[in-house]
């Protein structure tokens, strides 16, 4: 870190700025320019970081050499990390198809939705039985029940399940069901959210908030990752836009611009990126073209009829036809559909 004081800073306040990193811990160097005076510290970024060295009298700017997230960051783990969900691996060029409707609402609608993703070939399954519904008046999901059946037709498809968990109390429930523990757009910084699925160890589908950047992404990945769990699929699923003909605005340059800041796979969610069905197809394409390790898309046999996010879920035909694109695409890259050991291909 480089730490540039003021024009006008005195030397008591050059003494005070070098004693207090020394207290810390730090090792200073002052270069005095004919206008300006740096001192360069040394030590553990990510904790001088944490300090509020701008504060310091004397000091005009706090200057990070290396990002505040250690551990998501490419310099850390230079190759791309593998993520590995009951067997369907995700980045390192496998790529994850994640698809099911947007929440489970009785055994028969996720079992039928489960065998058509299955067969246009999703390796995933997914299905919220918490739902984070901005009405307190909308379906609210059918929770224990609805992991259960989650689980029960995952088995049956032989395929792994991701669902939302969005209560810290509820981790433990949600772990004994679900293949992979995903945190929603809503939830993306709550910490102690983050801190309790970081405690365990199942894969998380960390989503990024709204009106998360890129950065405020990879640190509530940090805080997963702090805690011992390795296993973090990021996922970009939209921020919020200024024009309504879309459901949020699809970041696709954050994918290529994560990975050129992190090892952690990232995944595309053009479903709620876009909740326009005759986008999403383009837009999953575009993903994976530019370079997503997976895409997560929601699938509903009538969406007309469906409890949650109806309007924009794929029919099954959709999906299948899209399935088969996105197959040709990503052998186009030279990357895999990462295969599904749970089920004989
Ligand atoms: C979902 O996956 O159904 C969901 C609510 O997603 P997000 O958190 O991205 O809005
Ligand atoms: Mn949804």
């Amino acid at each position: 870190m480089i730490i540039v004081l003021k024009s006008d800073v005195t030397e008591s306040q050059i003494e005070h700025v070098v004693e207090r990193l020394t207290t810390l811990g730090f090792q200073a160097h002052l270069s005095r320019g004919t206008y300006r005076t740096i001192v360069g510290v040394i030590g553990d970024e990510a904790k001088l970081q944490a300090e509020p060295l701008a504060a310091i009298p004397g000091v005009a700017e706090v200057v990070p050499i290396l990002p505040p997230y250690k551990l998501s960051s490419a310099e850390a783990h230079p190759e791309p990390s593998v993520v590995d969900v009951r067997g369907v691996k995700i980045g390192g060029g496998y790529v994850a198809l994640i698809a099911g409707p947007c929440a489970i609402e009785s055994y028969e609608q996720m079992d039928v939705i489960a065998g058509q993703v299955r067969k246009a070939g999703a390796n995933i399954l997914r299905g919220g039985a918490f739902k984070p519904r901005t009405s307190p008046y909308a379906f609210q999901g059918l929770a224990e029940e609805g992991l259960k059946m989650l689980r029960e037709i995952g088995d049956k498809h032989g395929m792994p399940v991701v669902t939302e968990v969005m209560d810290p109390r509820r981790v433990e429930v949600v772990a004994e069901y679900a293949d992979m523990l995903q945190i929603g757009a809503r939830n993306m910084q709550n910490f102690s959210l983050l801190t309790e699925v970081g405690q365990t160890q199942k894969p998380v589908l960390l989503k990024r908030g709204m009106s998360a950047t890129i950065q405020d992404l990879l640190m509530s990945a940090e805080y997963v990752l702090s805690q011992g769990n390795s296993q973090v699929v990021l996922c970009e699923r939209g921020v919020k836009g200024f024009d309504d003909v879309t459901r949020n605005l699809y970041d696709v340059a954050a994918v290529p611009a994560v990975r050129a800041r992190s090892h952690l796979p990232i995944i595309v969610d053009p479903s709620h990126a876009t909740g326009r069905p005759n986008l999403i197809p383009p837009c999953a394409l575009a993903g994976l073209a530019a370079g997503a390790d997976g895409v997560h898309i929601e699938v509903h046999h009538c969406p007309e009829k469906a409890l949650s996010d109806g309007p924009q879920a794929l029919l099954p035909d959709q999906y299948a036809e899209l399935a088969d694109q996105m197959r040709k695409l990503v052998e186009l890259f030279g990357r895999r559909i990462s295969s599904n050991p749970s089920r004989a291909e």
